[in-house]
């Protein structure tokens, strides 16, 4: 009887579905075990212990059959064998096309490591038994909360606003007066400094609510630029900054709500003030992003949505080219690797040039992918660790009123630096994978993406 029951409502709540816009939210934890290999840093770090844990949030779009999926993950980023592992996973169970799957990291410093096919793996013993264990599970745990989300598509009204967060975040590269290149996170700044660059202080807020009566907050998605380095290199696990400020306006805004993170172009952002000195808190920062969300929440307004839009295109972006002294240099570096322990700076360039020369015969790929839902609102996937002042320029030239930006999506090729910034070198700079233009490619593609998802029909 309760079958046959459960059957007619559905068979006559089917048909409702046609033309609503739904939306279904869920997450999956995955907190590793004590002894997995953390990311963030040039060396190995077992975990042990956790601060706070990591999730797969997932959020669910649908329209008249066609879905689109925003999944954010509480770690260092994503690699591309996972991402794919994971599409085809979804693929398989859960009825909706990969490339309609956007996978993106928060960038927690705090989180297990990734395989990245270099010699970044030696260094982190990613590929040690429990490494390994990690990985072999996540696109299982990563579906999971696919599966979960899709299962609880409801109708929704989807509504923006922008909230600004301002003296929270700092551009990390410094110029100083007669010097040609940056310094990278200085201790203290003199008269002769200034920032190398600009920050983003937007806090994005797209909310969506149970439509009619029932107005109850389903899942949001949130995005500010800034890494997530405030816990530090410890071994315990945590989500960072992002936890504190999704846990918070979930608390504030709707207990039910999945509260999603999603990093903006914060290749080069961090949040200490290089002038103060001054770096606050994990929690601090939270509650500060977590307060401007709640400023903003009063202006979000109610946006039309359609079938969503997703388009996606691989570019091919030409590698680096080292001269014979850097390659030699880089050699002999790596023989000490493994005992010696040298400065951040330098153990960038040996893995970046040593990985070039390995990988010189194969293209450097970078996926850019768009998912637009409205003429006001669309997403984009970059799968990097992109510079501010290209994501500035992107959200300025995009054909939608409001642009969110997941970097570190679908995959990553590293630090991508705008092409002002190559000359004044250091850190980013000497990690990159690609050449100068780049990430201005990156740019120009997604805009060209962005504007065939808007004019579609
Ligand atoms: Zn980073």
């Amino acid at each position: 009887m309760t079958t046959r029951l459960l059957l007619c409502f559905s068979l006559i709540a089917l048909p409702l579905h046609a033309g609503d816009f739904r939306v279904g939210a869920a997450r999956v934890d995955i907190t590793p075990k004590d002894g997995t290999p953390l990311g963030g840093y040039y060396h190995f770090r077992g975990s042990a212990g956790v601060l706070d844990p990591l999730y797969a949030k997932t959020i669910v779009m649908e329209k008249d059959g066609t879905h689109a999926v925003i999944v954010v993950l509480d770690l260092s980023g994503t690699v591309r064998p996972i991402v794919a592992a994971t599409r085809k996973l979804i693929q398989e169970q859960c009825g909706i096309e990969g490339d309609h799957v956007l996978i993106s990291g928060t960038h927690t410093h705090s989180g297990p490591q990734q395989p990245r096919g270099s010699m970044m793996d030696d260094l982190t013993k990613v590929n040690s038994p429990p490494g390994v264990a990690y990985m072999s599970a996540l696109p299982g745990r990563i579906t999971e909360s696919v599966k979960q989300a899709k299962a609880k598509l409801a109708p929704v009204n989807a509504s923006v606003a922008i909230g600004k967060a301002e003296g929270i975040s700092f551009n990390r590269r410094i110029l100083r007066e007669g010097q040609q290149e940056a310094i990278w996170q200085p201790k203290a700044l003199t008269a002769k400094d200034r920032p190398a660059g600009p920050v983003d202080p937007e806090v994005g807020v797209l909310l969506f609510q149970g439509a009619g009566t029932d107005a109850t907050p389903v899942a949001s998605l949130l995005n500010f630029a800034m890494h997530p380095t405030s816990v530090g290199g410890g071994v315990k696990i945590s989500a960072d900054y992002p936890g504190v400020f999704t846990k918070l306006v979930s608390e504030r805004h709707g207990p039910e709500m999945i509260s999603v993170f999603a990093n903006g172009t914060c290749g080069n952002i961090n949040h200490t003030d290089y002038i103060t000195g001054k770096r606050r808190s994990t929690l601090e920062l939270g509650t500060a992003l977590a307060d401007a969300a709640d400023a903003a929440w009063p202006n979000l307004k109610v946006v039309g949505t359609f079938a969503p839009r997703v388009r996606s295109e691989q570019v091919t972006l030409r590698r680096r080219t080292f001269t014979e002294a850097q390659i030699a240099k880089a050699k002999d570096m790596v023989a000490n690797m493994l005992t010696t322990k040298f400065g951040t700076v330098p153990m960038a360039e040996t893995v970046c040039i040593l990985e070039t020369l390995d990988k010189k015969d194969k293209p450097l790929l970078a996926e850019v992918q768009v998912i637009a839902i409205s003429d006001d609102v669309a997403v984009v996937a970059l799968p990097g660790e992109i510079f501010v002042e290209l994501g500035l320029a992107l959200k300025k030239a995009s054909p939608f009123k409001h642009t969110f930006i997941a970097e570190l999506s679908n995959g990553s090729i590293g630090y991508v630096p705008n092409k002002e910034a190559y000359p004044q070198g250091n850190y980013e700079i000497v990690s990159a994978r690609g050449e100068a233009g780049s990430g201005e490619k990156l740019v120009e593609v997604a805009l060209k993406l962005l504007n065939e998802a808007k004019t579609a029909k």
